[in-house]
């Protein structure tokens, strides 16, 4: 085996540390689940360059779901909103990377697929808003509450990956 000088060995622990980052709340909701598009999303975030480090597939409560989205309890979609989002499996997901919160939303889409660029989820995968497959948080105190929500602290993974020096230089 290769030794490695302990000097090397410091710098790496401090690569790990600085490689701490940004991280974003991202959920395949019940249709895209349903749909087979499970493994095409987690593509478009792995492609990029964002880190997966956390994931598990649940059927959120009504009640869950009442919490996840309680910023639009005025709307009058909500309940339709909530009845949806716990009708069946959902893969609830924490992505790291630089920007991974802003750039995570430009990935999927406008809220409304009709809205939506093409080359984005919701833009390329989706058709009404109502069934628009996916969630990411929209900043960074919704992402931090989002992740706080659905995983408890030793759910989340933090390692480093060698693709890390190929993406950040
Ligand atoms: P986003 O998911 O893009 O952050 P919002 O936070 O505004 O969008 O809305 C949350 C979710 O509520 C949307 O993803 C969509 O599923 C649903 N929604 C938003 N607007 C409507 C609407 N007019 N009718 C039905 N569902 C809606």
């Amino acid at each position: 085996a290769l030794a490695i000088p302990a000097a090397v060995c410091m710098l790496q622990e401090q690569e790990v540390h600085a490689a701490e980052m940004e991280r974003t709340f991202i959920a395949i909701k019940p249709d895209g689940v349903q749909r087979g598009l499970i493994a095409e999303i987690i593509s478009r975030f792995e492609r990029k360059g964002f880190k997966l480090v956390a994931i598990k597939i649940v059927v959120p409560s009504k009640e869950f779901a009442q919490k996840h989205y309680h910023d639009l309890k005025e709307r009058p979609f909500f309940d339709g909103l909530c009845d949806f989002l716990s009708s069946g499996p959902v893969i609830a997901m924490v992505w790291e990377g630089e920007g991974v919160i802003k750039y995570g939303r430009k990935l999927i889409g406008a809220t409304d697929p009709q809205k939506s660029e093409p080359g984005t989820i919701r833009g390329d995968l989706a058709v009404v808003v109502g069934r628009n497959i996916i969630h990411g948080s929209d900043g960074p105190e919704t992402a931090k509450d989002e992740i706080n929500l659905w995983f408890k602290p030793d759910e989340l993974v933090s390692y480093s990956s060698n693709a890390e020096k190929w993406l950040y230089g």
